[in-house]
Parts: structure tokens; sequence; C-alpha cells
């Protein structure tokens, strides 16, 4: 039910249109189809997905002798979750010992996104370390701070403009000493400055490899879901300069474009493992293409 409610902007947007078309058609023709595309591309799911899940769709209603506009309903559906499909989406960084690192530019929801992933681990009962390594933003290290104390788990961090592979060899320490299950890194985005990214992390990866060799790595961007398109844009981005493995999409509880993460699915062939859809502790929940689809029609 959470997950409806957090998502009912995103709802109204597509299912509402969906629905007025169902019902608003008395044969499946082109206008028909047309108006679909247009309410999928309205609902953020992307062009280029877009037009592969109506091919799909005419495919099928041909195929199927299909005259009823009513009964495409549950043929989009499924076509959208086809989608979506990108194979494994373990959390695997949940069952050993582990770095997450996160990812994303300034402003999406990435502090807020590792102190409330913190929290979900140390519920779990999980030894969790954060790390404060995006030393690029002058006041992350202070909300991770107090994100790390509400949370209840340790902090390494360091000065503003140090460096942050500096930060993560002092966290890996941590992790090592403390026999910490996971260690959460905060670390920048700069991507208008790629080739420093790119230096940064490679930095980390290098000090991850040398001083951590056995811990399973995770790779995570954050995006916001408010900015749709152009989260898509920033993702396929990140994933030229480091090994994605998953994406956090913050924000779908005030947007109307939560579509964006079909299109994050199907384009990339990355799984979003979380959305957010609040600001408190709480409002981090793991993402299931299955159940969102499902949230979206139902
Ligand atoms: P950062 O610069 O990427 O580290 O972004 P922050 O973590 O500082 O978050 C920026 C703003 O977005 C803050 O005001 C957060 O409370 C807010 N925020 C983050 N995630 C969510 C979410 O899932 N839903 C809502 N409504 N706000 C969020």
């Amino acid at each position: 039910r959470r997950l409806r409610e957090g998502l009912t902007k995103t709802r109204d947007n597509i299912v509402a249109g969906i629905d007025s078309i169902f019902s608003g058609f008395s044969s499946i023709d082109d206008d028909f189809y047309e108006e679909i595309e247009e309410i999928l591309v309205m609902g953020d799911i992307g062009i280029n997905t877009t037009t592969s899940i109506i091919e799909h769709l005419k495919e099928e209603v041909a195929e199927k002798k299909i005259k009823e506009p009513s009964e495409c309903k549950q043929l989009l559906i499924d076509e959208i979750k086809r989608q979506m499909d990108v194979g494994d989406t373990a959390y695997e960084f949940e069952n050993r010992k582990s770095v997450v690192l996160v990812i994303g530019v300034n402003g999406v929801g990435k502090t807020t996104s590792v102190g409330k992933l913190a929290g979900k681990l140390k519920d779990q009962g999980k030894k969790v370390i954060v790390a404060a390594a995006d030393t690029y933003r002058a006041a992350a290290g202070e909300q991770l701070t107090e994100w790390a104390h509400r949370a209840g788990v340790d902090l390494i961090g360091g000065q503003a403009g140090a460096d942050p592979a500096a930060i993560v060899y002092d966290a890996v320490a941590a992790a090592k000493a403390r026999n910490a299950d996971v260690l959460l890194c905060d670390t920048a985005g700069r991507l208008h400055n790629k080739k420093n990214l790119m230096e940064e992390l490679r930095k980390i990866y290098r000090v991850l490899e040398r001083e951590y060799p056995d811990a399973y790595l995770e790779t995570l961007v954050v995006l916001d879901g408010t900015t749709g398109q152009n989260a898509l844009a920033q993702a396929r981005q990140f994933k030229e300069v480091a090994n994605v493995t998953g994406i956090i999409l913050t924000k779908l509880d005030g947007t109307a474009k939560g579509g964006i993460a079909v299109a994050i699915q199907s384009e990339l062939d990355i799984p979003v493992k979380y959305i957010g859809v609040g600001e408190s502790i709480d409002d981090l929940q793991k993402f299931n293409a299955e159940q969102f689809v499902n949230a979206l029609f139902d």
C-alpha cells in the first residue's frame, strides 16, 4: 500500500490516461496506438522504450487476433514488465562482507539515501560503517554525520577537500578492525568534470582492490526521479565511467515522472534497487519491477 501511495502522482499521470483510452475507443486502430504512445511518453517511460512497447503490442494483438481495446490492457502491462526485465537483481551485498559505493550528482538525494540505507541494514542486524567520502560538497559530511547518528552506525570522515580515496582507505581499515558487514561510501559525482570523476573513482576502486580484495563491491547511482529524462541521461553517463550495479531512484513521492524507472531498466539494463518515497529514514524501499507495474495499473 505504501508503494501505491508513494506513486500516486505517477499513477494519476499514466493510469488515468490509459484507462480513458481503453474505455474511450471502440476499435483498435492507429489513433488508439497513438494515444497510448503519447501517454507513455508523457509518463516519462521514454521514446525508445515506448516505441518498442507499442511495436510488441501491435504484434501481440495481430497474433492473438484481439479486437477489443479493453483486452489490450493486460498485454500492455505484461509488455512493460517484459521491458523491465534485467535478469539478476540480487542484493548480494546484504549477505557478504561488502562495500557499497554510492555516487550521484549534488541534490539528487545521495546523502539522504546513504543514511536511510545505513538505517535499513542496521535494522537487519548488520554492522555498518559509513564513509563520508563526498568531500566536494562542504555540508555533506555534517549531514551524513547526523544521519549516521540517527541510524546508530559508525562514521569515518575527513576534512572538506580531503582526498576521497584516502577516506575510503581509512574506512576500510576501520571496517576490517571492527569486523563490519557493510561499508557504505558516500562519494561525489561531478558529471560536469568527467575526467576528474573517473580519476577519483579509479583511485577508490584501486584502494578497495588492494586493501579489501575479498569484499563484495556494489556501485549504486542515485538519481532524482523528479528530473525524468534527465535522470536517464545521468545514469547513462555514470555507466560510462563506473561499473554501475544498481540505481537508487529518489523523490518518487512528489513526482508524476515515476515511469522513468521503466526507461532506466529497459534502456540501460541496470536494475533500480531502491526507490525513495519520502524524506524520513523509513522512506527507502526495495524496488520490484513487477510490484511497481502492478501498483501503477491496479
Ligand atoms: P545530495 O546532495 O545528493 O546528497 O542530496 P541530499 O541527500 O542532501 O537530498 C537533497 C534533498 O532531497 C533533501 O532535502 C532531502 O530531504 C530530499 N530527498 C531525498 N530523498 C528524497 C525522497 O525520496 N523523497 C523526498 N520527498 N525528498 C527526498
